[in-house]
């Protein structure tokens, strides 16, 4: 699975702006869906028909990423921007941003208003792209980047820009692949727009109208030197939400997953996120509400650069979504 990560976050894609990585995800899932189709929105949705009389089950993983979105450029050709998603300053300055023409801009700062010691506010920076002056500038108002950095395998540790959430398009291809004797429909779903507005989550989960759904995202952990108080922590196994700011898990979905992941002896942590929300939000909310819950794969430095993850997580979450699918289904 380590290629098929590095092939999914080295690709662009910031939200709005999946179509590259729509198609490379739709040439992965081709030959093992017996459906494939892209909604109004741009999700791309790959049914996997069940044998049996199983239930509606959808599980939505984003291909979207955060980035920079291009608000003025001056006379000498610097890009002042917005954020796409959710940007720390703290990881912005020297950082490269690639834009959807394949024009790479360096992020800098204003260095007269640096205070030692306080990190200046976004828009105290800019991107910078090379240009001489406005007129020959490559970008115009209005495009888009994402962060540019390779993939690194370190082990039993992986890091890569857009680990959130490409790491969970390909868990989903893989459980897709893997995903035998079935009795339910599957509805692996791509979605856009998560870092903006969950728009392709709830869209896509008011047309399938599933009878459960699982959101695929990264979490963050609470084991780095001095981090918040947090009980996930990197290499535990794959983490099962509890709670997060924007939802409360269905206590059926949530003792579900428990409960599949003893029977399998698999690994799992209990996740309560104090800040950030995924897809699981949006599909919960849809018609008279979908039982939802939500894997998430623990994940150091997230909305960085260079997001890190564990392998035997990855691995896991595969494990462990085939244990949930394999079984009947009852909350
Ligand atoms: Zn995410």
């Amino acid at each position: 699975m380590k290629d098929l990560i590095k092939k999914l976050t080295e690709v662009y894609g910031p939200s709005g702006y999946e179509h590259s990585i729509r198609q490379i995800i739709r040439d992965e899932v081709r030959g093992y869906a017996d459906e494939i189709r892209t909604n109004t929105l741009g999700s791309l949705i790959a049914l996997k028909r069940g044998k049996g009389k199983g239930k509606k089950v959808m599980l939505a993983a984003h291909m979207d990423e955060i980035g920079v979105m291009v608000t003025h450029i001056d006379e000498k050709g610097f890009c002042r921007f917005a954020s796409i998603g959710g940007l720390y300053p703290l990881t912005l300055l020297g950082g490269r941003v690639v834009f959807g023409n394949g024009t790479v801009g360096v992020i800098g700062m204003e260095e007269k208003h640096f205070e030692r010691g306080k990190t200046p506010p976004l828009d105290q920076f800019f991107v910078d792209v090379g240009a001489k002056d406005k007129a020959s500038c490559p970008v115009k108002v209005g495009d888009a980047a994402g962060f540019s950095r390779p993939f690194e395998d370190l082990g039993g540790r992986l890091v890569a820009k857009t680990m959130d959430d490409r790491v969970a398009c390909a868990i989903l291809i893989e459980t897709l692949r893997k995903l035998r004797r079935c009795a339910h429909d599957v509805y692996f779903v791509f979605t856009v727009q998560e870092e903006m507005t969950l728009a392709g989550a709830g869209t896509s989960a008011y047309g399938i109208n599933p009878d459960m759904a699982l959101a695929v995202d990264v979490t963050d952990t609470g084991d780095t030197p001095e981090s918040n108080h947090m009980a996930v922590a990197l290499g535990g196994g794959p983490a099962i939400k509890v709670q997060d700011s924007g939802m409360v898990a269905h206590a059926g979905v949530k003792e579900l997953m428990v409960r599949r992941a003893e029977e399998a002896k698999l690994p799992y942590q209990l996740e309560v996120l104090a800040g950030g929300t995924t897809d699981a939000m949006a599909i919960q909310m849809v018609r008279e509400g979908i039982p939802t819950g939500c894997l998430s794969i623990p994940c150091r430095y997230i909305h960085s650069p260079s997001e890190m993850v564990d392998y035997g997580d990855v691995e896991n979450s595969v494990k462990l979504l085939l244990a949930i699918l394999s079984k009947s289904i009852e909350l």
